[in-house]
Formats: C-alpha cells, structure tokens, sequence
C-alpha cells in the first residue's frame, strides 16, 4: 500500500501536523494491514483552508456543468481501471465477500458517471424564468453550490459511500473535505490518488483519515465549511445537527434503520427465503437498510421458517477473498461484541435463538458470527426495537395487514420497509402506508443510483441519489430585475 501515513490535501500528499497514524485490521484474521494518518484539528484546518481557497479563487464553481462533468468521467473510469485493486481493498480493509466488493466498485464508478450527466443537465437548467405577478419585473432562478462541504462516512460501504457524497457535490460545483470511517480509510486514500490522477485541480477533494473526535469534529465545527453531509449512526448525527447548528450549517444526515419486511401468505416461499437471506445477509447485515423485522403472515409462518433456517444454514462463512463465501468477517471487534451483546440481551429478554448466533466452527481468529435467527421476538425487546448492524434477523407472525403495516411502523426508525404478495394492488397499497423513504415492492436491498435515497423519522434529514443528491449540494438564488423606464415612485414622487 502506498499513501498510508499521508493525508490528501491541496492536491499533496502530505504528513499529519502532529505526525500520529494508526492500524486498520483485516477483520478476517485480525492483523494490521496499513498504517494511515490520524488527523486532528490542524490538518482538518488546513484541509478545509484548500477546499475554501479551491471554491473561493480555484474557479471551480464557475467552470460549467460539462467541464466539470469531464472531470467526474476521468474519475469514473480510473476506478474502473482499477477496480479488481479497489474491491480486494474493500474486502481485507471491512470484511465483505469479493463479489460484493467488486459490484461496490462498479456502482462508485457508475455513480461518478451518473453525476457527470447530471452536471451537464445543470447548464440547461440555469436561468430559468420565473412567472412574476407584476409586468415591470422579471426573475430568473439559478443552481449555485452551496460551496465548501465536510463529509463524513461510515464503513460499511467505504468507497460507495464516498462516491454518494463527492460526486454530486463536485458536480454542483462544490468543494469537499472528506472524511472516511477510521475502521476502513484505505478506498478513500485511494479515490484520492485517482482525483490526483484525474487532474482534479488542487483543493477540490480533499481526504483526511483520522477519529471522530479529532478529524471528525473538528471538521463539524470549522466555519469555513458550508455544508455537512453524514452518513453514519444516529448519536454522531445528534451530534453533527448539534455542530451545524452552531453555525446554521446546511447538514444532510442519512442514519441508522430497523426496517421491516412484510411478507403475505399469498407469496411463494422460495422467492421469500431468497429476499429475506438478502435483506440481511448481504454485506453481513452491515446495511442501514437491512430488513432485520421479518413480519410473516401466520399461514406461512411455519413452513416459511423451515426453509430460511435450511438456506440460512447453508451460507458459506469465510475469508471474503476466498472463492464461494457470502458471509465474511464483521468490520472489527468493537462491532463483533456489539453484535454478540445484541443476541445475549435477545437471548435474555426471552426471544428464541433459532438458527446460528455463535462463531462458525474453523473460524478461530476473526469476526465471524453465524447468521442468526430469531423468532418469539416480543415487540418491546431491544432486538427488534433498535439496529444491531449485523447478520441478525427477527420474524414475527401476524394475522392481518392492518396488523402488519401499523407494526412495521412502530419505530423510531423510517429508513426503509419491503413488502411481498403476487396481489400487487395489495402490495402497491400496504407500500403507500409504510413511513419509511424506501419502500421495496416483491424484493429487498436493490438500491439504485437514480432513485432517492434516504428515511424519514429519525433515520435522517434530504435524500442522496438521483436528482434529489444533486440539489442537496445547490443553493436556488433568484436574480429579480426591475424593467420598467417608470420611476419607483415611492419617496420621490
Ligand atoms: P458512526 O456514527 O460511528 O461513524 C460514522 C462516521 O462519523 C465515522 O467517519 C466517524 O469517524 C465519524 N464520527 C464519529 N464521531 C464523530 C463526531 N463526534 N463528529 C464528527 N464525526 C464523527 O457510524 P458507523 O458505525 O461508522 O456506521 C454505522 C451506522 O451508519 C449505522 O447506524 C448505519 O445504519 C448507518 N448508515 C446509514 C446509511 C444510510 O444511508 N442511511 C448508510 C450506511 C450506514
């Protein structure tokens, strides 16, 4: 690995001020990997100084919708270029399988090239006339960037999650400071050597690796930051609504979800079990929008059991380098024993363990957890109330849809719900009365780059994706003209 140690700012690699780094670990045999720089104040100021420079002087947000819809292109096919490279990345650095890895980077890179399309629409969409009420005005709306902007991602998805930020905000014209997960910072110091690659001019995208405290916070805090866009859990976005709020900062939040799944008996039980093992086995549970609430009409509930625990139970575990795995290792001990407290605390709070919840037999060193389910979860325990962020699923039966629909809804979470009947008009309705941003119809997870992403409730504040990720990074000014020869009038008669 190289740039490790070093943080990417004004274009430059270069060491932290107070010279601290720290490991990321291979969760999936629990050794060092790289070496990466801790950031702290100083070099957020420093960051966040070049991104200012870059917005303010650099002629970035002045250049048009299509040259900077060039840069994004240059970018997107560099991460093509390398995207075998960035996935093995992915998986020593969180854990996920290969072939999840590999269809990550695929998305950030069709994600930059969605947004260089958008960038260019945005020049047609400038001076648009607006209607006024009176002859001897007119008023044209513009698009302009909000300008210099913190983001801060989680590890999950370490690159995607980078690519849903940076690449709307460069598009809108925007400058960035971005900061990764210090669980899984290397794909990020990688997107900034391809940015370097691309010729990006200095100061637009900067990346500091560093804590939450110390690079994190600080970077809440700076006054030159325009914008704050996060995505992580729900306490880190109290906290970055807190700091924003300081200085009335334009923050975007996408937190944390419990989302359910309802699945009607009318539905066939293979494609059930399929979407179900997804929804929450996919990226080892690790997805804010994983269906962790399995609501299974009563008629099916039985057999429908069955036959998740049968595929459940047949999942291969392992190194996500090696061949055939789809379940590798959680991201790092801190979230293996959070998830491992979940299942004790399920366990004690009298829900039944049905199927995993241990470490794997032969998986003595690193994070590895069976996929777990739960049934005879009653709908006060914690495991069904708040987000374990881990290969943990809970089903409940119920009778009816009434029944289902205002139980997917208890929460204090909105991020996303599913629902599955072949009676689409049913579908189609329970789907409308779910409070949730994201609301899959016979199927759970496909997420996609032109569609609006993001909860309701305290699963977050505005929508990343498609077009809606786009104006998250725009200002709407009016310029308002007076054309008539007639004097005002007012004062002077
Ligand atoms: P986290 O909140 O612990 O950390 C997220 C980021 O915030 C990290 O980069 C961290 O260093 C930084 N951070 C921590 N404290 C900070 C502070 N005081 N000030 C500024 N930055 C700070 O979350 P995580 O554990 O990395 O990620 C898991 C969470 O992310 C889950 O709750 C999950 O649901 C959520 N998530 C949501 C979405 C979504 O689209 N809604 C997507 C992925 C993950």
């Amino acid at each position: 690995m190289t740039f490790t140690n070093q943080l990417f700012i004004n274009g430059q690699w270069v060491a932290p001020v107070r010279g601290g780094s720290f490991d990321t670990i291979d969760p999936a045999n629990e050794t060092a990997i790289a070496q990466v720089a801790a950031a702290t104040a100083e070099d957020v100021d420093r960051a966040v100084q070049a991104a200012r420079n870059a917005f303010d002087h650099g002629g970035w947000p002045e250049l048009s919708g299509k040259a900077r819809a060039g840069y994004l292109r240059r970018i997107a096919s560099l991460i093509r270029d390398r995207q075998q490279t960035l996935a093995e990345l992915e998986v020593r650095d969180n854990g996920k399988p290969l072939p999840e890895a590999l269809w990550d980077i695929g998305d950030t890179a069709y994600c930059f090239d969605f947004y260089a399309d958008l960038a260019e629409q945005l020049d047609a969409q400038q001076e648009k006339a607006v209607a006024l009420s009176d002859e001897r005005f007119s008023s044209v709306a513009r698009k302009e960037p909000v300008g210099v902007c913190g983001a801060i991602i989680p590890w999950n998805f370490p690159m995607l999650m980078a690519a849903w930020k940076v690449a709307p905000a460069l598009a809108a014209g925007c400058t960035v400071v971005l900061k990764p997960s210090e669980v899984t910072p290397l794909t990020a110091l990688q997107l900034a050597d391809i940015a370097r690659e691309a010729e990006l001019p200095p100061g637009v995208l900067n990346v500091i690796t560093g804590f939450g405290a110390d690079a994190g916070s600080p970077l809440t805090e700076h006054p030159d930051v325009d914008k704050l866009a996060f995505t992580g859990s729900v306490p880190t976005g109290r906290k970055i609504m807190q700091a924003a709020a300081a200085e009335i900062k334009n923050v975007s939040l996408e937190l944390g979800g419990k989302s359910a799944f309802i699945i009607f008996d009318d539905s066939d039980i293979e494609k059930a079990v399929e979407w179900i093992l997804f929804g929450i086995f996919w990226n080892k549970g690790e997805v804010c929008s994983a269906t962790s609430r399995v609501l299974v009409q009563r008629n099916l509930y039985d057999a429908l059991l069955a036959r998740l625990v049968e595929e459940a139970e047949r999942i291969r575990i392992g190194n996500g380098m090696a061949d055939g795995v789809l379940l590798g290792p959680l991201v790092n001990a801190a979230q293996y024993e959070k998830v491992q407290t979940a299942i004790a605390r399920g366990i004690e709070q009298g829900a039944t363990l049905l199927s995993g919840g241990k470490r794997p037999n032969g998986h003595d060193k690193g994070y590895f957890l069976q996929p777990t389910i739960f049934t005879d979860v009653s709908e006060e325990s914690d495991i069904w109330r708040e987000e374990i962020f881990g290969p943990v699923v809970c089903v409940r039966a119920f009778d009816d849809e009434a029944e289902a629909v205002a139980s997917a809804n208890r929460s204090r979470f909105g991020l996303a719900a599913a629902v599955m009947s072949p009676d689409l008009a049913r579908a189609e309705r329970v789907a409308r009365r779910l409070r949730a941003g994201i609301v899959w119809i016979n199927c759970s997870q496909p997420t996609f780059t032109e569609a609006p992403w993001g909860g309701y409730k305290q699963s977050g504040i505005g929508r990343e994706l498609g077009e809606w990720g786009l104006n998250n990074y725009l200002e709407t000014k009016q310029i308002t003209r007076y054309d008539s020869d007639e004097p005002w009038g007012w004062y002077i008669k």
